[in-house]
C-alpha cells in the first residue's frame, strides 16, 4: 500500500530490495524481494505505458490542432516548437536604453540621460518599477489574436519570454540571461498555455526550469484581473494565462485571490489623467489579508500609461504589501523627439 501511495504521488524510487515491513517470519525474506521485484517491474511498465500513452495524445494532438506561431498564425515550424525561428526575429525586445522606472525603451537624448521616460518624469507612480518584454509596435498583431481571437495557446511562447525576463528583472540591471535558440528547445516541458487549466495550480513541485533569484525576486505573481463581464464574453483572462506559465517555469506561485476588479471601468477617452486614475482606483480591490511584508509582481500582457498597474498596485499596497512591481508582455516605445 506504501509503495502504491508513493508511485501515485510521483515518487517513482523503488526499492527492489527493501523487506517489507509486515515480513517478519523466517524464509520469508527471498520471496518477499522477488514479490517487489515483481511489483517493482509492473510498475515501472504500468509507469512507461502512461508516459507513452502521454506521448501519443501528445502526437496526435499535435497532428490534428499543431500549434499556432504567434507572429504567422501558421502550424509552427518545425513541429513541436513554440515559434518559427524566422518569425522570431520579427519580434523586437526591449533592448537598449530603458526607463528604469518602467522599462520602457529611450530614444530621445534627455530620456537617456536621465534614465527616465517623459511620461514617468511627469506622473510618478505607485509601483516601484517594472519591465516588458517586447515594444508594443513588433507584438501587437499577435497580442489581439492573443487577447481577443482565442489563441490561448501563444501564452506558452509569450509566458516563457516572460519567465526569461523576470529572472533577468530580479537579478538586477544590466544582467543578461543566457537565451539559447528557442525553437529547438521550446517543446521541452508540458505548457498547459491553450489548454483547459480550470482548477489547476501551476507551480507545482517539480524543480523550476528558470531560476529567478535576485532581491527582486517576487513572492508571488498577481495577473491584473478583468472584469466578470469581459471575463464572460471572452473566456479568459490573458494576464493569467501568462501568469500561470511564468508560474510553471519558475516555481513562483500566482495568487488570483488578492486582487479582484470590482466594477467595469467607465470609457476613459475624455477623462483626463486623474479622472482615468480616480477611475481606475475604484475599479480593483484587493481582497488579500495575507499579502503584507510580500513582494508582488503584477502580470498584464501591455502597459500603456501605467494607470491600471498603478491602480493594482494602490489596492495591494493598501493591505500591506511591501513592494509592488509588474512585468507586461508588451509596452509602448518613448515618444519620438521633442523631450
Ligand atoms: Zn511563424
Ligand atoms: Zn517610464
Amino acid at each position: 500500500m506504501d509503495r502504491v501511495r508513493r508511485s501515485r504521488s510521483g515518487d517513482n524510487r523503488i526499492s527492489g530490495g527493501r523487506p517489507r515491513e509486515d515480513s517478519g517470519a523466517a524464509g520469508s525474506a527471498a520471496g518477499s524481494a522477488a514479490e517487489d521485484a515483481a511489483e517493482a517491474a509492473a510498475e515501472a511498465a504500468a509507469g512507461s505505458a502512461v508516459r507513452f500513452a502521454a506521448r501519443v495524445f501528445d502526437g496526435v494532438r499535435e497532428l490534428v490542432y499543431p500549434r499556432r506561431c504567434p507572429v504567422c498564425d501558421r502550424p509552427v515550424n518545425p513541429a513541436g516548437a513554440l515559434i518559427c525561428p524566422e518569425c522570431e526575429k520579427l519580434l523586437k525586445r526591449t533592448e537598449g536604453p530603458v526607463c528604469r522606472r518602467c522599462g520602457k525603451p529611450l530614444r530621445s537624448p534627455l530620456s537617456v540621460s536621465m534614465h527616465l521616460c517623459p511620461d514617468c518624469r511627469m506622473h510618478p507612480h505607485v509601483y516601484e518599477r517594472g519591465c516588458a518584454v517586447f515594444t508594443y509596435h513588433s507584438v501587437a498583431g499577435s497580442l489581439f489574436r492573443f487577447k481577443y481571437k482565442g489563441r490561448q495557446e501563444y501564452g506558452a511562447y509569450f509566458g516563457r519570454c516572460m519567465a526569461e525576463k523576470l529572472a533577468e528583472f530580479a537579478a538586477g540591471p544590466g544582467t543578461r540571461i543566457y537565451r539559447e535558440s528557442f525553437a529547438g528547445m521550446l517543446s521541452a516541458g508540458k505548457s498547459t498555455a491553450g489548454q483547459n487549466m480550470a482548477g489547476q495550480n501551476s507551480a507545482k513541485k517539480a524543480s523550476p526550469q528558470i531560476l529567478v533569484r535576485g532581491s527582486a525576486r517576487p513572492d508571488f505573481l498577481v495577473p491584473v484581473p478583468v472584469s466578470e463581464d469581459r471575463l464572460r464574453k471572452r473566456g479568459y483572462n490573458q494576464a493569467l494565462i501568462l501568469a500561470r506559465e511564468i508560474s510553471r517555469l519558475t516555481g513562483i506561485p500566482v495568487r488570483e485571490d488578492v486582487l479582484g476588479r470590482v466594477t467595469d471601468t467607465l470609457p476613459m477617452k475624455n477623462m483626463t489623467p486623474e479622472e482615468r486614475q480616480n477611475n481606475l482606483k475604484r475599479a480593483f480591490q484587493s481582497f488579500g489579508n495575507d499579502v503584507s511584508l510580500n513582494s508582488i509582481m503584477l502580470i498584464d500582457d501591455i502597459y500603456t500609461t501605467g494607470a491600471t498597474i498603478d491602480a493594482c498596485a494602490h489596492a495591494l499596497s493598501q493591505k500591506g504589501a511591501e513592494r509592488v512591481f509588474f512585468m507586461s508582455l508588451a509596452i509602448g516605445e518613448d515618444a519620438e523627439g521633442g523631450y
